[in-house]
Parts: structure tokens; sequence; C-alpha cells
């Protein structure tokens, strides 16, 4: 990935940051019904980055295994953890091991972060929310 300066996230208290040094390899949308309950908001957008990429992380966080229900991971297979702000709520990244850590581009504040350019899930999308132009669409998982 090319360097394209940094960019640093923060939680909605501002207690945590997170600063990434590298364009993110992907950027993409879910609409799944877990990402509806999790972030509260009828679909996430999430920016993807490597699992070595530069990732600093400034705050104390909370860890919670989004995917799990005592100990078991769901149905939708891979174990993901999520990493939280304890004071705000807010979720800081989350990470599946080896494959990639995510952090949402809302915690960005920047209109001009890229725009996803994949969408999952698209079958739960809520009927008033529009293809966003040019995104891959995924009625399930990717792939
Ligand atoms: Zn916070
Ligand atoms: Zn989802």
């Amino acid at each position: 990935m090319p360097k394209m300066g940094k960019r640093t996230a923060t939680c909605a208290c501002g207690r945590v940051t997170l600063t990434v040094e590298n364009e993110p390899g992907m950027v993409a949308a879910c609409h799944c019904d877990f990402c509806q309950k999790r972030t509260g908001s009828v679909f996430q957008v999430g920016a993807y980055f490597g699992p070595d990429e530069p990732f600093e992380i400034i705050g104390e966080t909370r860890i919670f295994n989004g995917m799990e229900m005592d100990g078991v991971p769901s149905v939708r297979g891979a174990s993901v953890t999520y990493y939280f702000c304890p004071t705000c709520g807010s979720t800081v990244y989350w990470e599946e091991k080896g494959s990639h850590r995510a952090v949402p581009v809302g915690n960005f504040v920047d209109a001009d972060f890229p725009a996803p350019t994949m969408e999952v899930h698209t079958a739960d999308r809520h009927r008033w929310v529009p293809e966003i132009p040019g995104a891959l669409q995924f009625p399930a998982e990717f792939g």
C-alpha cells in the first residue's frame, strides 16, 4: 500500500485515538443484521488494513468477541474480536487475526475518506438506502 499520510480516528469521547499510515486496502459497507445491531445504524462502513500495517492505538480499549455466544463462533464463521472504548462505548476497531484489522470509517470524521468499493449482505439493505455508485454488490458474504 502506498503511504498517503497519516489518518487519525477517535472514539466519541476522544479518550482513544487510532492512527493509520497507509491507505486502507479496502473500504466496505455491511448491511447484515449483526452490524445493524452493533452500530445501531442501518449499515456499517469499515476501512480494512492488513494485519501487519502500521496501526497505533493510544488509550484503553475493552474487548468483546462480537460474533461469539458463550465462546462459540456463530454460523457466520470467522471469529472477530471487537475493541471498544470503555468510557463511551464507541467501536475503536475490530480484528480477525492474521487477516485484517478494520476501523469504523465514521471515527475519522472525514467527508473525503475513500468511499466503499464493496457492499456485503445487501439482501438486508434497508429499502431507502441506495447502492453506493461503483461498489461491488454481494447479497451475502464476500466471495
Ligand atoms: Zn471514548
Ligand atoms: Zn455485517
